[in-house]
């Protein structure tokens, strides 16, 4: 026969743990402590079976559960020494729900119960304050009358306001005995006229109804919207517990508190808690009394004048203690607890794993690992990596008060504050003066670059997680917050409209990178500080990932970021972002808008020096490891000329005329240059270019070389969709490396691959893999052409299929693994057909997000390449997802 009731709270419990779909995991949780020899108000749990058993035989309950339930409450009284409907001392129980799976709020509880006319004058008498004993029972009415009667709140509430209307209070402390008598009345009249009898006085019936209607709940609206949100089946039911209540409101004996068995938001390894005499649980969280400190040393951490517990009731505060360390041996984490001091006695009402920030995670992850507690990869598991990335980054006090002006996509995390400008010129001289600014622009290009550089952040009305400005500002570790569509940004007037208030040039704005929030005036950041902890947890990271994490990086800058970070190497070097720089763009606007081959290569000698020197020092700085090179891919629009004074520069830097460049720049305009005459298909149709870009990777692999550098370059093509245009490129790059190589009398070794950013090339990927010797995945133009999303356009509208539930999250953020994913499995699994040993990763902004890594993980790739300062979140990540973890860890 089943049995149907366990019972815990002696020392001991019939049931564990392990029993969570029985005993719901509240019930297994109390079962648990209990059996830790853990002081928790003694109870029983009516399993989950019996509810299964109510909703299947007309809301009825086995014959047999009755005898059950009574041996089971005759155990509590033992354990508390006194008796259910008692006239001396009578024992009250609270009844509440507990499912397999929390799910808060969302069914019902009865404190209180057991109180009537009589026991309420047994408990006024046996603990000598009558209006104590008057408030839980008027309390208990109102609460059974809810959940059990059907008698909604609203009608005891006029009640108790009138009473403080007559006498003039503003509190319901205010209450005297007297007043809580005269609302009892009013209560008990307001029930007999509801159902038409008196409030059941028998604390036996009142337990039935009050079981009754927490099996009933497992079934009410809001469960079952709960648990189809949270597919979570309805046949589990729950379980029903029914719990002596103990009290911390009794007196200058009694107490209640919660306690961290470690700080919370240092990770400090020292107890932390807050506790009020004579007070119940919500006291010590509503506010109205100033909660006191558990332990002196706390006190003294504090300045605070308050008594803690360890001086008040010492005796109990050292019992405290032995659970505290008791409990994290048993849980081997953090926990957060609840306790009552109830006449001198101490019960512990819960524990569970306690929340904590960033900082707290990491040491606490790393302490317990070295205390033996955990092991490595348990701490590895511990750490959410998404809280590393507010660890590396300054963030916003969050004591400081903040004015909202907008949200948009958070870009490239940080928290700054500066005066804000309209353009990148003014960024320059203002910084020049002496000034901190923030750049603010409709939306950013290659001509800005400067002026980012200088700025503390940047801002943008528009574009998505991969435009210009959020792709540029990652990689320089600049906070930016893009596509915060609601700023209307007039460059004539210098000003910026949003939220009803007008930005004038030199006022100050603060953003918040990891959030996309942006703040009117100055908000005080902190700054971050890598601990030793830090280290130690990247040492174990290291030893469990299995895949690569490489960065993306072009600049010097970049590069030794990217390796004092941990990066094994460059995933991406785009070569475009090399010549941001205005001596060189120029260069680049004159290659662009030469119309012979011959004023071509005069621009192309041009910019070969500054290629070749740049890539000497990027290699020097990433001696030994690889570094991928991708060939020149400028969507046009980014450098195309576009002013007056543009159009001169180009003019007289090329020996053309203005009205020439102006009109070979209008014939060069795109109507969807990102889908244009970008990537391979300009080397396709000018060879010369990637001629140049070859002959600067190999002149400089040579040079270092013969300075003792062990170079590893990896050129990569750009956009490729064909295998024909694959092929072109490779002769091009084959050529041109067999020459230098002639010239230099020294042979480099080399690999010659392709980004896999076209939907085609996913899908032709065994013939591409013929030539290809490795794979990146670009899956910024992979998803902006799998989905057909814009990269610069989507972020206006994406947030509003977030915010209606059509997706989770920006597919430009976290891979749409579905979808695009597929196209990314489909090329891993053509590719290898023809290469079993083809070389695979990603490098688009995917790179360094967690889920994402996960996937890749999941189909094989061997690296993920992501900006500088999101490698070590990246190394975090990859992992986890060795291990198998799913997502964020941090419960
Ligand atoms: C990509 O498309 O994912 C990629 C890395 O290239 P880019 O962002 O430069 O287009
Ligand atoms: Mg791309």
């Amino acid at each position: 026969m089943p049995k149907w009731v366990y019972g815990f709270g002696d020392g001991s419990a019939d049931g564990n743990a392990s029993m969570k779909n029985l005993l719901g995991g509240k019930g297994a949780n109390l079962a648990e402590m209990s059996r830790l020899g853990i002081p928790v108000p003694p109870g029983f749990t009516i399993t989950t079976e019996v509810c299964t058993f109510y909703y299947q035989n007309k809301q009825t309950y086995p014959a047999d559960l009755k005898p059950e339930v009574e041996a089971a409450l005759a155990r509590i009284e033992k354990t508390m020494g006194c008796k259910f409907n008692s006239r001396e001392m009578p024992l009250l129980l609270s009844i509440r729900s507990g499912a397999r799976a929390s799910m808060p709020g969302m069914m019902d509880t009865v404190l209180n119960l057991g109180l009537n006319r009589e026991t309420v004058a047994a408990l006024a008498k046996a603990t000598g304050d009558e209006r104590f004993a008057l408030d839980s029972y008027r309390r208990f009415i109102q609460m059974y009358c809810n959940v059990v009667l059907g008698i909604g709140h609203h009608h005891f509430e006029s009640i108790l306001e009138e009473r403080k209307e007559a006498k003039g209070y503003r509190h319901d402390t205010d209450l005297t005995a007297e007043d809580w008598k005269v609302v009892v009345k009013g209560y008990e009249k307001k029930v007999e006229e509801t159902q038409g009898k008196p409030f059941p006085q028998d604390p036996y019936e009142q337990l039935w109804g009050a079981i009754g209607a927490v099996f009933g709940s497992w079934m009410n609206e809001r469960a079952i919207t709960y648990r189809k949100l949270n597919s979570l089946p309805d046949s589990w039911g729950t379980a029903v517990n029914v719990q002596a209540m103990v009290f911390g409101n009794m007196g200058e004996n009694c107490a209640t508190g919660v306690c961290f068995t470690r700080n919370p938001a240092t990770g400090e390894n020292a107890y932390y808690g807050e506790y009020l005499v004579n007070a119940q649980g919500e006291d010590v969280v509503a506010g109205i009394r100033t909660p006191q400190p558990l332990s002196l040393a706390e006190k003294k951490h504090a300045g605070s004048d308050l008594p803690a517990l360890e001086e008040v009731m010492p005796a109990l505060y050292k019992e405290l203690c032995v659970i505290r360390a008791q409990l994290e041996k048993h849980y081997k984490d953090m926990q957060d607890m609840e306790f009552t001091i109830q006449q001198g006695k101490l019960w512990m009402l819960q524990t569970r794993t306690g929340k904590r920030t960033s900082k707290a995670a990491l040491r606490i992850a790393v302490e317990m690992k070295e205390e033996g507690l955990i092991d490595g990869k348990e701490a590895v598991r511990r750490v959410d990596p998404a809280g590393l990335d507010q660890l590396l980054h300054p963030t916003l006090d969050p004591n400081v008060p903040k004015k909202l002006l907008s949200k948009g996509l958070a870009a490239s995390p940080g928290a700054a504050s500066g005066k804000v400008v309209f353009s990148a010129a003014d960024a320059e001289a203002w910084v020049g003066r002496g000034e901190k600014v923030m750049l603010c622009r409709i939306e950013t290009s290659p001509d800005d670059i400067g002026g980012m550089h200088v700025s503390e952040g940047i801002l943008t009305a528009r574009g998505g997680m991969t435009s210009h400005a959020a792709v540029v500002a990652r990689g320089m570790g600049t906070p930016c917050v893009s596509g915060a569509g609601d700023l209307k940004i007039d460059y004539a007037a210098k000003t910026i409209k949003v939220s009803g208030h007008t930005i004038h040039e030199g006022d100050v704005l603060t953003l918040d990178g990891s959030t996309g929030e942006v703040f009117l005036g100055a908000v005080p950041t902190t700054h971050p500080e890598l601990s030793g902890d830090f280290a130690k947890l990247m040492e174990w990271v290291d030893v469990i990932r299995t895949m690569k994490v490489r960065a993306n990086a072009e600049t010097p800058l970049d590069a030794t970021t990217a390796r004092k970070f941990g990066a094994e190497g460059i995933g991406l070097c785009r070569t475009e972002h090399m010549f941001f720089d205005p001596q060189r763009i120029i260069h680049v606007r004159e290659m662009i808008v030469a119309d012979t081959e011959e004023q071509r290569r005069v621009a192309l000698a041009k910019l070969l020096p500054y290629q070749r020197d740049d890539f000497a020092e990027i290699f020097r700085i990433m001696d030994r490891l690889p570094v991928t090179i991708r060939l020149l891919d400028p969507p046009l629009h980014e450098f195309l000329p576009t002013t007056d004074a543009d159009f001169r520069e180009v003019a007289k830097a090329a020996g053309m005329d203005f009205n020439a460049v102006k009109s070979r720049a209008a014939s060069l305009h795109e109507t969807n240059p990102m889908l244009g005459h970008r990537g391979c298909r300009l080397g396709i149709t000018y060879p010369e270019i990637s001629e140049m870009q070859a002959r600067a990777i190999f002149e400089a692999a040579c040079d270092v070389t013969h300075e003792g550098i062990e170079v590893l370059p990896e050129v990569m093509i750009p956009l490729v969709g064909l295998k024909a245009e694959f092929d072109v490129l490779k002769e091009v790059i084959d050529r041109t490396a067999k020459a230098v190589f002639a010239e230099k009398g020294v042979e480099v070794k080399y690999m010659v691959g392709t980004m896999i950013e076209v939907p085609r090339a996913a899908l032709v990927a065994d013939k591409i893999a013929q030539g290809a010797e490795f794979f990146s995945f670009g899956t910024n133009d992979l998803t902006q052409m799998g989905y057909g999303l814009s990269r610069d356009d989507a972020g206006s509208f994406l947030k509003v299929y977030v915010e209606k539930g059509l997706i989770d999250i920006d597919p430009f953020v976290s891979l749409d693994q579905e979808g695009v994913g597929d196209l990314v499995r489909i090329a891993v699994k053509k590719g290898r057909s023809t290469r079993s040993d083809l070389k695979m990763g990603i490098c688009g902004e995917h790179g360094g997000d967690p889920a994402s890594i996960h996937f890749c993980q999941r189909v094989g790739l061997n690296y993920v390449s992501c900006s500088p300062y999101r490698v070590p979140i990246a190394r975090l990540a990859a992992a986890q997802a060795a291990l198998g973890v799913e997502g964020e860890t941090n419960a």
